[in-house]
């Protein structure tokens, strides 16, 4: 076709010319002597690098990247398959083309780095009177706090830093499973930003809050008491129970019942013991005066809310042993109420803290910290 020159210039000279918009000696030379030294190419006249195929492009182009490129070249390095049968390869863009077309493809997305490929490759499809794919270039999304690198993540996991492919501190999608993030957050927040060519910092926050609205209508609400102290529960002339709702919207899901037995402990966090507060209410349940490590019943008069006193979390007596893993790999020990061993793979609330994924019940209650 003319379209493409054997060129033996050396590749910087060639390179200068064309940044001049000009053309090498070989460039318009006819047809007949093109095909005499492909031929060369082939029976080793030339050596590496001392001959290369050319396709031409617009010598005018405003772009110096897009006027002529390089479709192949001599290489005797065996190759892993063919060994020493071949010596002359195509390059990248002479082989994504023909693949692109032989393949059948409608809509190529790719790099916005591959810009300039895309140009060069158009030619070729020009040339050859090939239907054009649809090209569709993004930016490059960088994703902090996420360990993406596999050749690390799989070190890691080899020594013990990580449990697996879904370890909650990785950024892949096993363990965005794990952890009760849902594949439509994912759907939506990648539909939502679309395909733009600017780089983008992709945002956990936003990933969240679609999650946060998808999971919270199903999320059963429990306690959970971090780093708990045992108090023991005076002041009672019975036993009390506690009728938390299951969810504060779905009064018709019913509730958990938290019976506290006089005389027996409660489990508060001691991070709301902090401050030594008199008086608590323990939330659902009573107020209670704080005196040393006792708690002594103090009515049920939401009243005391407008004097200050703070709502808190607590857990029975009869709580199970709980932990929750977080995604820096650390783990939160504490006690949770009995009823929270029925979420077994599910994503629940637990009150004040977060929403995680129950992943064990037995013998203690496992979860994975999902977002706050
Ligand atoms: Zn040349």
């Amino acid at each position: 076709m003319g379209k493409a020159y054997v060129c033996t210039c050396k590749p910087d000279d060639w390179r200068d010319l064309k940044n001049h918009k000009k053309a090498c000696p070989h460039r318009e030379q006819p047809v007949e002597e093109q095909l005499l030294r492909w031929d060369k190419m082939f029976d080793g006249s030339y050596k590496i690098e001392e001959a290369s195929v050319m396709v031409k492009t617009d010598l005018n182009h405003p772009n110096p990247a897009i006027r002529d490129f390089v479709a192949l070249r001599i290489d005797d390095t065996p190759h892993p398959r063919t060994g020493t049968k071949y010596r002359v390869y195509p390059l990248m863009n002479l082989a994504v083309a023909v693949d692109d077309h032989l393949l059948d493809l409608t809509h190529v997305l790719r790099g916005k780095d591959h810009l300039n490929n895309t140009y060069r490759q158009e030619y070729l499809f020009g040339y050859m009177g090939w239907k054009v794919p649809e090209y569709i270039h993004y930016g490059r999304v960088s994703i902090e706090d996420a360990q993406l690198s596999t050749s690390k993540m799989a070190k890691g996991i080899k020594e013990g830093l990580y449990t697996g492919w879904d370890d909650p501190q990785l950024g892949t999608l096993g363990a965005m499973r794990r952890r009760g993030i849902r594949p439509e957050a994912i759907r939506r927040y990648w539909t939502e930003v679309g395909i733009k060519e600017v780089d983008i910092q992709f945002s956990w926050k936003t990933l969240f809050t679609y999650n946060r609205e998808l999971v919270d209508d199903g999320a059963d609400r429990y306690f959970f008491v971090n780093d708990p102290i045992p108090l023991t529960m005076g002041g009672l002339d019975a036993d009390i129970t506690a009728r938390a709702p299951l969810h504060p919207d779905h009064p018709e899901r019913g509730t958990r019942d938290l019976k506290v037995v006089k005389g027996s402990n409660v489990f508060l966090a001691r991070e709301d013991m902090n401050g030594d507060p008199k008086r608590l209410r323990l939330k659902d349940l009573c107020n209670v005066d704080v005196k040393g490590d006792k708690l002594v019943y103090a009515g049920n008069d939401l009243a005391v809310l407008k004097e200050g006193v703070r709502i808190v979390h607590w857990a029975p007596a009869d709580a199970v042993e709980a932990e929750v893993l977080m995604t820096d790999g650390t783990t939160m020990k504490g006690v949770a109420e009995p009823s929270l061993t029925k979420s077994l793979g599910k994503v629940v609330q637990l009150e004040r803290f977060a929403f995680v994924r129950v992943e064990q019940v037995a013998p203690a209650v496992k979860c994975v910290f999902t977002h706050r």
